[in-house]
């Protein structure tokens, strides 16, 4: 009978998704679309599974999670000004093109998700959000969703620093 690749003495019951090694389950390492919440996506490479050996964990999928939990800190950093506040925002570089979530569980989410693409793409503020909470009824259960937009862009904020401390003695 086969054993685990990982500990050579467990049976092996799972896959895994990247050397294709057959291991056993206290040797994997499993990830799934709750590890990437708030990614628009789970990174390609983790797609076509989610089981991994330690080995890869370490070399490939540790990475990813890594870069995620990274742009996710930035996402919370991003400056948001959504579309009531155009006033505020109307001197903006409106430059790039609207991003968009879809079918989010709520508000916060919603935002922490277009947040999370504006930080992917390298920007620390997004203006003109817009979010909209759609009702769906299932049979006589309703629920609601909700999707987003905004549009990314630059904001200086050694600018935005000054002018707060204009009033600043010093
Ligand atoms: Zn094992
Ligand atoms: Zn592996």
């Amino acid at each position: 009978m086969s054993k685990c690749a990982v500990c050579t003495t467990k049976k092996p019951t799972l896959e895994c998704g990247i050397c294709h090694s057959a291991i056993c389950k206290s040797c994997t390492d499993f990830v799934d679309e709750s590890t990437f919440r708030y990614a628009p996506q789970i990174p390609n490479k983790l797609q076509a599974s989610s089981t991994y050996c330690l080995n890869c964990y370490t070399t490939d999928v540790r990475p990813e999670i890594e870069k995620y939990e990274n742009l996710l800190a930035e996402a919370k950093e991003i400056r948001v000004y959504d579309i009531t506040q155009t006033k505020e925002t109307r001197l903006f570089k409106r430059l790039e093109p609207v991003i968009e979530v879809k079918a989010c569980v709520d508000v916060p989410e919603a935002t922490i998700k277009l947040a999370f693409i504006t930080a992917s793409l390298g920007f620390n503020c997004m203006i003109d959000m817009k979010l909209k909470t759609i009702k769906i009824r299932d049979g006589s259960y309703q629920t609601s969703e909700v999707n987003g937009s905004a549009i990314p862009t630059h904001l200086d904020e050694t600018k935005v620093m000054r002018d707060r401390s204009f009033s600043d003695p010093n």
